[in-house]
């Protein structure tokens, strides 16, 4: 089907834009008001602070009010070009206004640059007599946030100089992205009929989950016969990585490149510990699965490259979008009636959604908006189960801020990515559960069962292997061991039998799995995949399984944006990530549908 221009699309179909500005002339004139783009510095209100911090918490307060007044309106300025901007990449008039803020905001870093320093230079006593201070008290969280990295600054010229290396110390990362997305080439494979296809990233992915065989073991074993050829240079690589966590690490003073990475988040190492612990506890859940995939696979052996295959025949699911809106709308009954009707009206009054593709068009989707916005969506709606649940998922997201918005002072009204997910999984899942509840066909059920499983065994346990070993590589390098390919892939196999357990047949190529993962370069990032997932499943066994009271609480948990540390206000709704309970909600939820899965056949 030909894509529709822009100017085609009708507009019940599109996101209501104008709400924010009626017309770009509107838009020019706000800009020019609040950004003096002729004058510099484009804001001498905040200049005027500048070192007059120490003279009392009176002084900061009114530099916070001046600094969250110019943010809010710059980010309003910012929603409104953007959202144009990606509606038509190629239109001119947005991409300039789009261009004319993100240059504005560089200045505003820069003229705003001296804040942080100003208040961490000040003596620790005056400052802990700021956090106490009663005209601090709406501000006392987001001064601590700054406050809590005083241990770890160093003096002046040193920052200067850590600043300096900045670029170099990237380069592990630049460098794998390289060989990874450019350099390295893949030969053909071929299928069990003797035809040979090209393998690419993507077309791995294709193959791996095909039901021919031999095309997956071919694909399984040339991919990584690819990486082992390298092994030695991306070792180096992952070498020189963990080498400029340690430089970080023992510069500014941290007991461990795990306690560095967590500390900018506020989280305690002890979800970290307890996430891997609580996973290795219960690991035989995951075994149970892979004899259950051998014996529905029909298999004598299960192999590395069977993990991926579906074991269920696709089915071809497909909804329009009234569908799609009319389901996320139903599936959200058990957060009360006050959420419902407020996300009907965002969904079916309000125009929140952008909803086709059109050309030029950004791809993907996401939701987003400003304090002083509805909540908005993009979305480039096909009609296939994926969007579906992308749409559930944005509309997590959004109601997220919408409570928070309506809570929170302009300051606290964001929310940390720890907790971002936890609204959007649950969402998901209350869709996935109202789907399942409607559905009689045995073979659709078997179908969407299959995929929640797939899906919880790529988010929560395939993740929390890939953080056990990136603690391993920064453990062994924190005790001087030097990671030779050859002790990168004994520890590598190590987790994998122990994940996969007795019923599978540990391939040798999986030894060098490691070194094709791009998410090793984001510094103790997986982690979050598996907590962030944990965290929502316990929340949704709280709030179906509880009363009234448990779902307050978690909605209260959403409205509460960052007014709190992120592991703070999920233990007050009930659910603390520093005890092992919500982990092994997780595992027992995956039980129950891999029990279901095996009966159902
Ligand atoms: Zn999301």
């Amino acid at each position: 089907m030909e894509l529709l221009e822009r100017s085609a699309i009708p507009a019940t179909d599109r996101w209501n834009v104008e709400a924010l500005y009626p017309s770009l002339e509107k838009w020019e004139e706000e800009f020019n008001v609040v950004c003096r783009p002729q004058q510099r510095p484009h804001w001498p209100e905040l200049a005027q602070f500048q070192g007059t911090l120490g003279q009392g918490p009176e002084r900061l307060k009114d530099l916070f009010i001046a600094l969250f007044t110019l943010e809010r309106a710059l980010s309003k300025l910012h929603t409104y070009a953007h959202m144009r901007h990606d509606e038509d990449l190629a239109s001119d008039p947005y991409k300039a206004a789009n261009a004319k803020i993100s240059f504005i905001y560089q200045d505003f870093g820069q003229e705003m640059a001296w804040i942080e320093p100003e208040i961490l230079s000040l003596d620790e006593q005056l400052l802990a007599s700021y956090l106490k201070a009663p005209v601090m008290a709406p501000y006392r969280i987001y001064l601590e946030r700054i406050v809590r990295f005083k241990p770890h600054i160093l003096p002046a010229d040193q920052e200067e100089l850590l600043a300096l290396a900045g670029s170099a110390l990237s380069t592990p990362g630049r460098a794998f992205s390289a060989l990874n997305n450019a350099d390295l080439k893949f030969p053909d494979v071929v299928d069990s009929k003797g035809e040979s296809h090209p393998l690419s990233h993507g077309n791995y992915q294709l193959y791996i989950r095909s039901p021919d065989r031999t095309l997956r073991q071919n694909a399984f074993k040339t991919l990584h016969g690819a990486f082992t050829h390298h092994e030695n240079s991306i070792a180096e690589l992952l070498n020189g990585l963990v080498q400029c966590h340690l430089l970080n690490v023992r510069a500014r003073k941290f007991p461990s490149c795990l306690e560095a990475a967590l500390f900018p988040h506020q989280i305690d190492p002890a979800v970290y510990s307890t996430l891997v612990e609580t996973v290795r506890r219960n690991i035989s859940s995951l075994h149970r699965y892979m004899k259950v995939r051998k014996k529905l696979l029909g298999v004598d052996e299960l192999h590395m490259y069977d993990v991926y295959v579906p074991l269920v025949r696709d089915v071809d699911l497909t909804y329009n979008y009234q569908e799609a809106e009319q389901m996320v709308c139903a599936s959200v009954a058990p957060l009360g009636s006050e959420y419902q009707q407020q996300l009907k009206n965002g969904l079916l009054q309000e125009r929140w959604v952008d909803r086709y593709e059109n050309k030029r068009k950004r791809s993907g989707a996401y939701s987003g908006g400003c304090y002083d916005s509805m909540p908005y969506i993009l979305m480039n709606y096909h009609g296939t189960l994926r969007d579906l649940m992308t749409l559930a998922h944005e509309a997590g997201h959004s109601m997220h801020s919408l409570l928070a918005n309506k809570r929170q002072p302009y300051h606290y009204s964001g929310y940390s990515i720890f907790v971002a997910e936890v609204a959007s999984t649950f969402n998901e899942e209350l869709l996935f559960r109202f789907i399942l509840e409607q559905e009689k066909r045995p073979e659709v059920r078997r179908f969407l069962i299959n995929e929640k499983i797939e899906d919880i065994r790529a988010t929560f346990f395939r993740q929390t292997m890939f953080a056990e070993f990136e603690l391993k590589m920064h453990t062994l390098a924190e005790q001087n061991v030097p990671l030779t390919p050859t002790l990168l892939k004994s520890e590598y196999r190590a987790l994998n039998e122990a994940y996969f357990g007795p019923d599978i047949v540990v391939d040798a190529e999986i030894d060098i799995e490691w070194a094709r993962i791009p998410h090793f370069y984001n510094n103790f990032y997986v982690y979050q995949y598996a907590t962030g997932i944990s965290a929502a499943y316990a929340f949704f066994e709280k709030v179906m399984k509880g009363g009234g009271a448990d779902r307050d609480a978690y909605l209260n948990m959403l409205a509460s944006g960052s007014s709190d540390f992120p592991l703070d206000l999920l233990a007050k709704a009930g659910v603390d990530m520093r005890t092992p309970k919500p982990v092994e909600s997780m595992i027992r939820i995956f039980d129950e549908l891999v029990e279901q899965l095996n009966l159902s056949h």
